[in-house]
């Protein structure tokens, strides 16, 4: 299909490439402040170039690096905001171990796709904009934060804030294999439960005792019991510790589960819950505590959002290309926009291949610049709208 726009986007690829090979060959593991701050001056400067209004702000942790906030005003009504984060999970050394290589279709390198790939695509569909003197949107917001993988907590603040200003949010974390964009993630708490019984002489005394890991069993069971499959909530224990001698009642059990939610007012059901079912003991004399401790809020699937993935499945539509969607477990960035209000969709970033979070990362070379038309397109679209 002849598109003067693509055929811009599959021009740019050779100095994406070059970019994305600078991005992914700096080691920016979450904390690692020098390789953070590295990658922030590469990615500051390519927006400079732009003509972006920038701002920057540092991490809550000294020398962890700092969030980038890049903005660009236009002519038109809507407003956007684009998001990618700038740290991985690999530490420092990784880069020079595997450096970034293209093998066949796929690029490898640590944080080739998770998402130095998609902060280069955000600063390219910028740059087409710029080159194509595009200004037929209110205000394009882009922001690089550099705590994403430890749940961004000292910049989820600033995506909330972000967000209310913004009548659209576009996640930029890798596309789903197959060609997909994700519409929904689920949120994770963790609960925990802790048993105070008695210690005593397993040999001499065991009467004496209340045994904190029998009554741990007990509650487990019962606690087991709050998943939900009509709701999409999962609560699966993952840990449990207790007792430190074959002949001692232990006096204390901790075990926590791993809870998922598809829906927000699911975890106050469980937390709820939870501090009912403690106080069903089979041990007397023993004491419970349950705590929900909460990470990511969900994001729902919603209307608005389903509305926001026909627009964008309409413009791939124009080069061609098919849109797939998915709900994802895990949670991202997307979840702290979503429970700030936000018309969100996610997994906008070029196309994932293998397992992300391991050696075996990689990203379809294919995908870029179909990837890029479509944040581009919908930059435009959005933008106009408003
Ligand atoms: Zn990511």
């Amino acid at each position: 299909m002849q598109n003067s726009l693509y055929q811009k986007c599959q021009d740019y690829q050779a100095d994406y490439v070059k970019l994305w090979e600078q991005l992914v060959n700096i080691d920016t593991g979450t904390g690692y402040g020098e390789g953070l701050v590295r990658m922030g001056g590469i990615v500051l400067r390519f927006l400079e170039e732009l003509g972006a209004e920038i701002k920057t702000v540092d991490s809550d942790t000294p020398g962890a690096g700092f969030n980038i906030i890049a903005t660009f005003s236009g002519q038109g009504t809507g407003s956007v905001l684009a998001m990618a984060h700038l740290d991985t999970v690999f530490p420092p050394g990784t880069a020079a171990k595997r450096p970034f290589r293209i093998e066949g279709e796929w690029a490898y390198g640590p944080g080739v796709s998770d998402c130095k790939g998609s902060v280069a695509l955000c600063l390219f569909a910028l740059k087409l904009l710029q080159e194509t003197r595009y200004g037929d949107y209110g205000k394009i917001t882009c922001l690089f934060n550099c705590d994403e993988e430890i749940g961004s907590p000292s910049s989820r603040d600033l995506i909330q804030r972000l967000t209310k200003e913004h009548d659209y949010v576009l996640c930029c974390e890798p596309g789903q294999f197959g060609d997909g964009v994700v519409l929904s993630r689920k949120g994770s708490a963790v609960l925990k439960v802790e048993v105070h019984g008695r210690a005593s002489h397993a040999g001499n005394a065991p009467q004496d005792g209340r045994n904190a890991i029998m009554e741990m069993t007990h509650q487990i069971r019962q606690m087991s019991a709050l998943e939900n499959p009509a709701k999409l909530t999962t609560l699966n224990f993952t840990t449990i510790q207790g007792g430190d001698r074959n002949n001692v009642i232990p006096d204390y059990a901790v075990a926590t589960a791993d809870v998922r939610v598809a829906y927000p007012e699911e975890l106050d059901r469980i937390e709820q819950a939870a501090r009912t079912i403690a106080q069903q003991k089979a041990i007397p004399d023993t004491r419970v505590e349950v705590t929900l401790i909460r990470h990511n809020p969900p994001f729902p699937r919603n209307e608005s959002t389903d509305a926001l993935i026909a627009t964008a499945q309409q413009l791939y539509g124009e080069i061609g290309k098919t849109l797939l969607t998915n709900a994802a477990g895990g949670a991202s960035d997307a979840n702290w926009a979503a429970a700030a209000g936000a018309t969100v969709i996610d997994g906008l970033g070029p196309v994932k291949g293998g397992i992300n979070h391991t050696d075996k990362e990689r990203t379809a070379v294919a995908s870029v610049a179909p990837r890029l038309y479509l944040l581009s397109r919908l930059f435009m679209e959005l933008g106009r709208k408003g």
